[in-house]
C-alpha cells in the first residue's frame, strides 16, 4: 500500500465515526439553580430549573421534573444568569497603557503570533463567563479576528460567540503608529481612509472579508475648554456619513470611538449605532442619543486602568476624563440612555477579569440588576440579537453562567463565575469534560 493509501485507510473509519457522532441527538439537560436572574425581569426566580435541548433553552420553571434520559446538572444554591456579553473588546491586543506598549505589539509580534495570543484571550473571556463578544477591531492584525471567530464556530478552540469589526478606520496621520521617521514604512493600527469614495470602498472590503460591524475613530487629541471635554474630529462630515451609509446599505451597524463632545456630535450626526467611550457626553448629546436610540458603551474600567500610566507619560487629560465620564454616566442613567456593557478588554491586560466593569457601573449609580441587564439583555439588543441572546428563557440559545454567591447584593461576585454553558455545551464547572 502506498503511504497515501495507507493514510486513507486509517482515516476512513475515524471520519465515519466522527460523522455518526455528530448526527446523534444529544440528551436533554436539566439545570437546577438555587436562583435565576434571567436578564430581563426585575425579581430573581427561586429553585429554578432550566431545560436545554441541543443548543437551545426549551423551558424555564421552578421545580421541573427531568424528562426521561435527561442529564441533570444540579448547581445547588448557585445563582444562574444569562451568559455575559461584552460589546467592546480587542482579543488581538494585550494591554496598551502607553504608546510604547502598543507599538511593541505591532512591531515585534507577527500577526500569527498575535492570533495565537487571541485564542488564549478568547478562552479567558469564555471561562470568565463571557459567552458573547463584540470585538471592535484588530489593531493592525488585519482580518485575524474573523479567523479566530471561525475557529471558535467550528469547535477548533473554545471561545465566546464573536461579532467582529475587522480593521476599523481612521484618516492619514490620526492613529498609531505615529512619530517615526518618514523614511520608514510603519504598520498601521487601522485601515487608513481618506475621502468618501475610499470610505465606501473600505466598508465594502471589510464586509467582504467578514466584518459583522464597522468601526471608525471619530476623534483624538482630547482637551478641556469651558468645562467641556472637547476633541479634534478625524473625518469630515462627508467621509463619516459615507462610512455609515455604506455600512447600513450592506446591513452592518457602525460603532464610533468618540471621547470628546466634538467627536461624539460628528458621529451622531453621521448616524452611528453606538458611541464607544463617550466620556464627554453632555446633556445635549445625551438627548440626541435618546432621540436616535443610540447605545453607549462607557468602558469605565479601562479609563481608570490607563489613566495613571498615561498621566505619568505626560498626558494628564486621561485622569480628568475619568471624572468627566462619571458625571456623564449619572446623567445618562437618569435620562434613560441605553447603556450597554463594554469594557475595552485587551486595551488592558486579559489577566484582569473583564467583569470588573460591573462594579464600576454600580459605583457610578446603577443597581446591580441594571448592571447585569446591561451585560445581558441590553447588550443583546445592541447586537440586534435580542431574540437569541441575553436572557434565560424558552427559545433562546443556552448561554448560561452561575456564581456561588448573590450578585444582586455584591455584583463583584460576577468576577468568580463557577459554571459556563455556551450553546448547551458546558465549558466550566459541574458537567464540564475533565481536562
Ligand atoms: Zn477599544
Amino acid at each position: 500500500m502506498t503511504p497515501r493509501r495507507l493514510l486513507a485507510a486509517v482515516l476512513a473509519p475515524a471520519l465515519l465515526c466522527a460523522s455518526a457522532h455528530a448526527e446523534e441527538k444529544p440528551a436533554p439537560t436539566l439545570l437546577r439553580c438555587g436562583r435565576l436572574v434571567d436578564g430581563k425581569q426585575g425579581a430573581p426566580i427561586s429553585n429554578a430549573a432550566i431545560l436545554v435541548e441541543g443548543d437551545r433553552i426549551v423551558k424555564v420553571a421552578a421545580g421541573l421534573t427531568p424528562p426521561e434520559g435527561a442529564r441533570v446538572i444540579d448547581l445547588g444554591t448557585a445563582t444562574c444568569l444569562p451568559g455575559l456579553i461584552d460589546n467592546h473588546t480587542h482579543i488581538l491586543l494585550q494591554g496598551d497603557i502607553t504608546a510604547a506598549d502598543y507599538d511593541a505589539q505591532l512591531l515585534k509580534e507577527s500577526i500569527p503570533y498575535r492570533a495565537i495570543r487571541a485564542t488564549a484571550a478568547a478562552r479567558t473571556a469564555l471561562m470568565n463567563g463571557f459567552t458573547t463578544l463584540r470585538d471592535l477591531e484588530t489593531e493592525g492584525a488585519m482580518y485575524a479576528d474573523v479567523d479566530v471567530k471561525t475557529a471558535i464556530d467550528r469547535g477548533v478552540i473554545p471561545g465566546p460567540r464573536m461579532f467582529v469589526a475587522t480593521r476599523a478606520m481612521a484618516p492619514t496621520g490620526t492613529y498609531p503608529l505615529l512619530g517615526y521617521s518618514w523614511e520608514l514604512r510603519m504598520p498601521e493600527g487601522v485601515q487608513i481612509v481618506d475621502g468618501a469614495d475610499a470610505a465606501r470602498r473600505a466598508v465594502r472590503e471589510q464586509v467582504k472579508y467578514g466584518a459583522d460591524w464597522i468601526k471608525y475613530y471619530s476623534d483624538r487629541k482630547y482637551f478641556v475648554k469651558d468645562g467641556a471635554l472637547r476633541s479634534w474630529v478625524n473625518f469630515t462630515d462627508e467621509e463619516a456619513k459615507a462610512i455609515v451609509d455604506e455600512a447600513h446599505r450592506l446591513g452592518r451597524k457602525v460603532a464610533a470611538h468618540a471621547i470628546g463632545r466634538d467627536g461624539i456630535e460628528s458621529a451622531l450626526k453621521a448616524g452611528v449605532d453606538s458611541i464607544e467611550h463617550g466620556d464627554g457626553l453632555d446633556d445635549e448629546m445625551l438627548d440626541l442619543m435618546l432621540k436616535k436610540g443610540v447605545y453607549w458603551c462607557p468602558t469605565i474600567y479601562v479609563g481608570v486602568y490607563v489613566a495613571e500610566g498615561r498621566a505619568a507619560a505626560g498626558n494628564p487629560i486621561w485622569a480628568t476624563m475619568v471624572d468627566v465620564e462619571r458625571l456623564a454616566f449619572g446623567k445618562a442613567l437618569k435620562k434613560g440612555v441605553k447603556i450597554s456593557y463594554g469594557t475595552d478588554a485587551g486595551g488592558y491586560d486579559w489577566k484582569e477579569n473583564q467583569a470588573k466593569e460591573l462594579s464600576y457601573m454600580v459605583r457610578y449609580g446603577m443597581t446591580p440588576m441594571q448592571a447585569l441587564q446591561s451585560a445581558t439583555s441590553v447588550a443583546a439588543a445592541l447586537l440586534g440579537k435580542q431574540d437569541e441572546l441575553g436572557a434565560v428563557e424558552a427559545g433562546k440559545l443556552a448561554d448560561i453562567v452561575a456564581v456561588a454567591g448573590d450578585p444582586l447584593r455584591d455584583v463583584g461576585e460576577m468576577e468568580r463565575v463557577t459554571f459556563v454553558m455556551k450553546g448547551g455545551v458546558v465549558y466550566k464547572g459541574a458537567g464540564a469534560p475533565q481536562p
